[in-house]
């Protein structure tokens, strides 16, 4: 069977409180044997660990979303690192900047940004990133802070910062809008993701996203890349497993 690594999903999120179970039961009978959950801020530390811990193949990630900072703490930071040094992670996320929604500090947004790539340096962590609107500014960060890499989430920008996050070591997210630079780039630099419960591709108009959806997007991706779904399949995973800490399954089956 063709198997999928849905590399962004917040299966945690309130939206799936009363069918979780059954949304994540869909998601793997239809291939999708892997799910990163990200955290947003340290209240969904704990709930994204549940999840994963209940769930098979799902993959925590905790960090401080830069649309959050305004109700974060300064020692969220601390909370973040001493969480990052007991509980297993496949990355720090999901961590950035938003310069596209009004009204969230920019300064405060990148104080957060750069004391979590120092904490990923520090544990030798890759990073989520989301960056929206913030691509350039996000690179002057990146370039300094000399991590083992990770993933552009949901990326939204130009060909030459595509470029430049490849060299800097990392992967870029495409999702249920896949855009016409997903058709040009390497393809061993694409990882694929849902966003569930947002961003729902034009096929749900615009109903609640999960992360079943995952084989059609990628379907659209061959599509338009002239290739097979197994042969995104086995690319988009690989490089998937390239950036992330993900555990080898063979020795476990829920990852603790
Ligand atoms: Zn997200």
């Amino acid at each position: 069977m063709t198997e999928w690594i849905d590399t962004h999903c917040h299966l945690d999120a309130a939206e799936f409180d009363t069918d979780r179970d059954t949304v994540h039961a869909a998601a793997y009978a239809a291939g999708v044997h892997e799910m990163v959950i990200p955290a947003v801020d340290t209240a969904n530390f704990e709930a994204v660990r549940a999840c994963c811990q209940n769930h098979i193949g799902c993959l925590p990630a905790y960090g401080l979303h830069p649309l959050w900072v305004t109700r974060a703490k300064d020692q969220d930071i601390d909370t973040l690192h001493t969480w990052l040094s007991s509980n297993k992670a496949v990355a720090v996320g999901e961590i950035g900047l938003d310069f596209f929604v009004p009204g969230i500090d920019p300064v405060r947004q990148k104080r957060f940004f750069a004391a979590q790539l120092d904490i990923a340096r520090s544990l030798n962590l890759p990073v989520l990133l989301h960056l929206r609107r913030a691509a350039d500014e996000g690179l002057k960060y990146l370039r300094r802070a000399r991590l083992c890499g990770g993933i552009a989430h949901a990326f939204n920008g130009s060909r030459q910062q595509a470029d430049e996050l490849i060299r800097l070591g990392f992967k870029l997210g495409f999702g249920g809008r896949i855009r016409e630079l997903a058709t040009s780039l390497p393809l061993e630099a694409i990882v694929l993701e849902t966003d569930a419960p947002d961003i729902p591709p034009v096929w749900l108009n615009r109903g609640r996203n999960t992360p079943a959806e995952l084989p059609r997007i990628a379907a659209v991706l061959a599509e338009l890349r002239g290739l097979t779904p197994e042969e995104v399949a086995v690319s988009s995973r690989a490089a998937a497993h390239s950036v992330l800490r993900i555990p080898d399954r063979t020795t476990k089956e829920k990852h603790d």
